[in-house]
């Protein structure tokens, strides 16, 4: 198994090397391999389903099922899928990994212990995929509906000791000379910081409306307190899907390309919370966010896109109780997130028809009686009496409110998207996606603005291309090591109004 796993590697190796040598010396490369004829890209847009599991995966399938024809449609993840990989972290912590260890996987091709960003069991930084396309000259993005310092986009853009260092993992952005981040997160980027960015080119906007009018990066986009809203309770919003449409349009304003992360980060927040109807809205809109971006692969021939998760979370199932069903209707029936409906219910005195409305189904008289009683408890309580009554009807399972060790799924278009065929590592991903970055920088700009001098883009090209190629070829990443780390991560314990999901939280706290 080594030996296969060693060979392995060294083809990857030798293919990525292929690739590179293609691209550097021609200008549409291609090459064949295998009977087949990949390309390299020019972009590669990499969407992780924080806490996607497969039975996400499959329950969105029938979540959005036309019940009124035989055969069970297809989704966006079934036309993409082309393998798996394992998530496990590095051995220290165990077969079951948090956010943070996966993403730096994901970011860095190296294994790490749950809670760093993107350094290794040593504490010591790992070269990313986003820092080593920006010494390449490449420009580099984040669309996030989490706060953009939260575990996945920080191990892209960024190095730390733990995922919990909010506040030092925002001032740190600021040395990555990322040209789009957009989500959620005004609490971590207080007045003094955002000047700071400002001072650096970056246009600020906190306003999801102002997205629109943003011609050109740098910007900073920052739409929430902490996270976005859930896409159930916002539903015309399409804000990861906007955002990555955005992203896309700022980053192609780059000529040499560049990479882009998408994180549909808030399915893993419904996932701890064992909240079935907020996870599937979340699922549809990073579908949505997904089908954007297939759609820009097809018109860009030169892009490669490829979506996965960071691991399981919730140990969802399909079908409980003993029972073989799995009822979407009472699902697709419900209009608020429970945590909403439960707010609204004790804020009214009319409580229960307003209950009945929103669930889309009437209560039952003992369920009536058991919401009675919770709504006297409180939000909290209530919130979970509602999810047991829409898990019971609907006949959802859940194992954990943390995450669970299964492989997830790799979803891939685009040139060289047969390279994550068949079952991988989460590392191998990272490796793979590397391997096709150029290897080295492209030296002239100036030519490159005099080619193709009619189209739009080139237009742009010579206001963004001098902050790119400024940047110094020499990878510098930046560690900061907190002294209060530790009572950081005590203190984010303490903090409840953070509403990220508490077994993370846990999870997190023990000494790694
Ligand atoms: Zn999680």
């Amino acid at each position: 198994m080594t030996l296969t796993r060693s060979l392995f590697s060294g083809l990857l190796l030798l293919s990525g090397s292929l690739f590179s040598l293609a691209q550097a010396n021609s200008d549409s490369p291609s090459l064949t391999m295998m009977g087949t004829t990949p390309s390299v890209p020019k972009n590669i847009v990499i969407m992780i389903g924080d806490g996607m599991g497969p039975a996400y995966t499959s329950a969105y399938r029938y979540y959005k099922n036309n019940p009124d024809t035989e055969e069970v449609e297809q989704t966006v993840f079934d036309r993409l899928l082309v393998g798996s990989a394992s998530t496990y972290p590095a051995k220290i912590s165990g077969y079951v990994t948090d956010s943070a260890a996966a993403a730096t996987a994901l970011a860095t091709g190296v294994k790490s212990y749950n809670g760093a960003v993107s350094v290794d069991t040593q504490k010591q930084p790992l070269t990313t995929i986003m820092e080593k396309a920006k010494q390449l000259g490449l420009a580099t993005g984040v669309a996030v509906t989490s706060q953009i310092n939260h575990a996945t986009p920080a191990a892209f853009l960024t190095h730390n000791e733990s995922r919990r260092n909010y506040d030092e993992i925002a001032n740190s952005f600021l040395n990555t000379d990322t040209d789009v981040m957009l989500g959620g997160g005004q609490r971590y980027f207080p007045p003094k910081l955002l000047k700071k960015f400002e001072a650096k080119g970056y246009q600020h906007i906190s306003d999801f409306a102002q997205l629109d009018t943003v011609t050109e990066p740098k910007v900073i986009g920052l739409f929430a307190d902490i996270q976005l809203p859930w896409a159930i309770n916002d539903k015309d919003a399409h804000k990861l899907s906007k955002m990555t449409s955005k992203a896309l349009e700022l980053l192609s304003q780059n000529q040499d390309g560049f990479v882009l992360l998408v994180e549909g980060s808030l399915i893993d927040w419904a996932g701890h919370n064992n909240d079935i109807v907020t996870a599937m809205a979340e699922m549809d809109e990073f579908a949505n966010a997904i089908e954007v971006v297939e759609q820009y692969v097809r018109q860009h021939k030169d892009t490669l896109m490829v979506v996965t998760a960071d691991h399981n979370t919730g140990g969802l199932s399909i079908g409980a109780n003993g029972e073989y069903i799995w009822k979407t209707d009472i699902i697709n029936g419900v209009s608020n997130s429970p945590d909403a409906i439960a707010s609204l219910a004790l804020a009214d005195g009319d409580w229960q028809s307003q209950v009945n409305a929103k669930l889309g189904f009437e209560l039952s008289p003992e369920e009536a009686i058991q919401l009675s009683l919770a709504r006297m408890q409180g939000v909290e309580v209530m919130t979970t009496a509602i999810k047991k009554i829409i898990d019971l009807r609907s006949y959802t399972g859940w194992t954990t409110g943390g995450h669970t060790g299964v492989d997830v799924q790799v979803f891939t278009s685009g040139p060289a998207s047969t390279l994550f065929n068949g079952y991988q590592d989460n590392t191998d991903i990272a490796n793979k996606l590397m391997s096709l970055l150029p290897k080295k920088p492209k030296v002239a700009s100036k030519p490159k603005a005099i080619a193709p001098a009619t189209s739009k883009s080139a237009a742009t090209k010579p206001a963004a291309a001098p902050s790119l190629e400024a940047q110094p070829l020499q990878i510098k990443p930046v560690v900061i090591k907190s002294e209060k780390s530790k009572s950081m991560a005590t203190k984010a314990i303490a903090t409840p109004e953070l509403k990220e999901p508490s077994s993370d939280t846990v999870t997190l706290g023990k000494p790694i």
